[in-house]
């Protein structure tokens, strides 16, 4: 006993030091538990955290006309440990908790807290899931059918980029519109969308992308065409029924067939022209899973430009207000690029020029990375310079001892 109680002190104590970096400090706000690491850039700004959420909370909860009356976990993740715990990166949720990515990096949540508009995502997903259904994480295919999880999905979307971020709504129905143009939408495709979405499911990331791309704007047309209120009573019935094809039907009372058919030509007509080739191009690219610090540490910054002139055309195309961030961005990569054709030459005084005017271009927080790389690309330049200059004082000295031996040899012989 005693030797057993022993070594599990021993181990305690071993183990104490890892444990006590991960265990999470708890901050309750109104409807909150903020979960968040001690000394982590959440603990530096929980206050504004807790403000933003609980101002998105009030908004979600009226709009949605939802009570809810349970406090929401809400977990703030330090980079590694989010990719530790959940293979990815962002947020997601389960139960009655949301798992935020919260840390200097762009592809965290932290970029869309310091603009003032935090997580409405998951927050959406937690609220609508307790209340409504279905619940997360779920059964995908046997307890509620996949085309319940697709509108749970589609919802959540619709209330962070237009209710919370307010986006333009043409920002929802440009990625249709470019799949209307180039694979065409079928007819059935609401009324049979378990079916469709079911033999999609393990396909590849494309189709994914089809039907999120197809839903976001077929969910805004139901939402900006009948109301908020009909989506609601259509979607709480879906749940209620298992079905959203019959609920449909009973809601608005038409078939959906003739409702996609309106849709359809909304997109034609009222969506303006896209070049839908070059957007599809430019999703597929922003898809790729580009691993950006692997390309920094390669400076590759040709594909690095390749993947922000994507992600710039559209912005550009949706309309958002990140498009001029994603120009400089360019810009800025541009210079690196031109920097390091001049370094490899060996011309370290134009390379630190470049790299100058780039570090200039990535001032938003999304840009953290590039500026700290640009930032290293510069003292490594400085280095470089400065030991030539020694190199050169020191050849001058050696030059001077030299003259001054063969002097006093001279000296020495004609004496
Ligand atoms: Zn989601």
């Amino acid at each position: 006993m005693y030797k057993n109680f022993g070594i599990a002190m021993l181990v305690l104590l071993l183990v104490i030091p890892y444990v006590h970096s991960e265990v999470w400090v708890t901050k309750e706000s109104e409807h909150f538990i903020f979960y968040f690491e001690q000394g982590s850039k959440a603990e530096r700004d929980i206050d504004s955290i807790i403000n933003i959420e609980e101002r998105n909370y009030r908004i979600i909860t009226s709009y949605l006309n939802i009570e809810y009356k349970k406090k929401i976990n809400c977990y703030l993740y330090p980079e590694k440990r989010f990719k530790e715990d959940f293979g990815f990166y962002g947020g997601i949720t389960k139960n009655n908790s949301i798992y935020l990515l919260y840390d200097d990096f762009d592809r965290g949540f932290i970029g869309a807290f310091r603009k003032g508009y935090g997580d409405g995502h998951e927050l959406t997903h937690v609220l609508t899931s307790n209340t409504w259904g279905p619940p997360i994480p779920g059964d995908y295919i046997n307890e509620y059918p996949p085309s319940l999880y697709f509108y749970e999905e589609e919802i959540a979307h619709y209330v962070h980029n237009i209710v919370i971020r307010n986006d333009p709504i043409v920002s929802m129905h440009i990625i249709a519109k470019a799949i209307l143009e180039t694979e065409d939408i079928p007819d059935d495709i609401i009324s049979n969308l378990d079916t469709y979405i079911s033999s999609s499911l393990n396909r590849n990331n494309y189709m994914t992308y089809f039907y999120e791309g197809i839903g976001e704007s077929w969910v805004s047309y139901l939402i900006e065409k009948y109301g908020i209120k009909k989506f609601i009573e259509f979607y709480k019935l879906s749940c209620k029924e298992k079905s959203s094809s019959k609920a449909l039907k009973e809601v608005y009372e038409e078939t959906p067939e003739k409702i996609v058919k309106e849709w359809k030509s909304y997109l034609k007509n009222e969506i303006k022209e896209i070049d839908a080739e070059k957007i599809i191009e430019a999703e597929k690219k922003i898809m790729e899973d580009v691993n950006v610090d692997e390309l920094l540490e390669n400076r590759n910054y040709e594909e690095l430009i390749e993947l922000h002139n994507a992600w710039k055309y559209m912005a550009e195309v949706h309309e958002t207000n990140i498009l001029w961030c994603e120009e400089v961005c360019v810009r800025g990569l541009k210079f690196l690029q031109e920097g390091k054709n001049f370094y490899n030459k060996g011309d370290y005084d134009s390379a630190l020029e470049c790299y100058k005017k780039a570090e200039k271009s990535f001032f938003d927080i999304s840009f953290k990375k590039y500026f700290e790389h640009t930032e290293n690309l510069i003292r490594e330049c400085e280095k470089i310079n400065e030991n030539k200059k020694m190199e050169k004082k020191d050849f001058v000295l050696y030059f001077v001892v030299i003259i001054l031996v063969i002097s006093i040899i001279v000296f020495i012989k004609i004496k």
